[in-house]
């Protein structure tokens, strides 16, 4: 599959967060949330009550190809039985529920999971069900209260984007991927000496044919012509081509001035 790069291991899986979902309703939605945690690189999916039994082949359809979660997937009976192993548990709601519980941002929820799974603590994400959310009972068996801010008129997301905006929290604070790069593909910067070399080359050969006019304006020119091959970033290969083209520019002038004097009879 595209993006994927199955010889590598979802190797942060055992840090990450159990996700459960309580009382699932529809098989896609528990298809795409194993999706969702696999590019997260979360595999632990335990699932409570889910409505359509387990295993289930709509849920499978859309996993995708996410099959190591699928396969691991831990069904019980209970909300208790599903949290008894862990250490601490993050409920998440789209609404108020009225309780005296800290109320965390997803990427605060993220951050503190990572600080309590650093210090070996076992932590649990719970989801509620597609109608109703997550059932009170459920709640009050949280430690902290997850809350994504997001429009106050419209801010119940479907489960396994849910599932997804969580998990992608809690990946990016482990992934130290630059914001910005620009990929050189075996190419090696210039070195200013190479770059201040085709800067001389190229004034020379535009004072040859008198580009830089009026006189008075040559040293804002040449700065401004340096600024803009400064911003390019340009790689050794790259000044090279640029040489090349002032060669090859001044090959067809050479080439062109016999033809500009008169031609002899003989
Ligand atoms: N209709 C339900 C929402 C169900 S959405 C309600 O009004 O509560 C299914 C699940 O996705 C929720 O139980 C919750 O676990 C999660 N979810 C949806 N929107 C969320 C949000 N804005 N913040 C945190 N969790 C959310």
């Amino acid at each position: 599959m595209a993006g994927t790069d199955r010889g590598k291991s979802g190797a942060t899986a055992d840090l990450g967060p159990v996700i459960v979902l309580v009382e699932p309703q529809l098989g896609e939605n528990i298809g795409m949330v194993a999706r969702a945690m696999l590019n997260c690189g979360l595999t632990a999916l335990r699932l409570v009550r889910p409505r359509d039994g387990w295993p289930n082949p709509a849920a499978v359809a859309a996993s995708s190809g996410a099959d190591c979660v699928i396969e691991a997937v831990e069904v019980h009976e209970t909300t208790e039985a599903a949290i008894a192993d862990l250490h601490r548990v993050y409920v998440t709601s789209a609404r108020e529920r009225g309780m005296v519980k800290p109320v965390v941002t997803a990427r605060r929820a993220a951050e503190e999971m990572r600080a309590l799974a650093a210090r070996g603590e076992r932590v649990g994400l719970l989801f509620g069900p597609e109608r109703s959310g997550l059932f009170n009972d459920d709640i009050a068996l949280g430690d902290v209260i997850v809350q994504v801010p997001l429009n106050p008129a419209y801010s119940s997301l479907n489960l396994a984007q849910a599932v997804l905006l969580l998990a992608y929290e809690w990946y990016q604070l482990g992934d130290d991927t630059p914001a910005r790069e620009l990929p050189l593909h075996g190419g090696v910067p210039a070195e200013k000496g190479q770059l201040i070399g085709f800067f001389e080359r190229l004034e020379e050969t535009l004072d040859a044919v008198g580009f830089f006019f009026p006189p008075e304006k040559r040293p804002g020119m040449v700065r401004n012509l340096r600024n803009m091959f400064e911003r390019a970033g340009l790689t050794e290969q790259e000044v090279r081509t640029l040489q090349g083209i002032l060669s090859a520019l001044q090959g067809a002038k050479l080439r062109r001035a016999p033809r500009s004097e008169p031609q002899s009879e003989a």
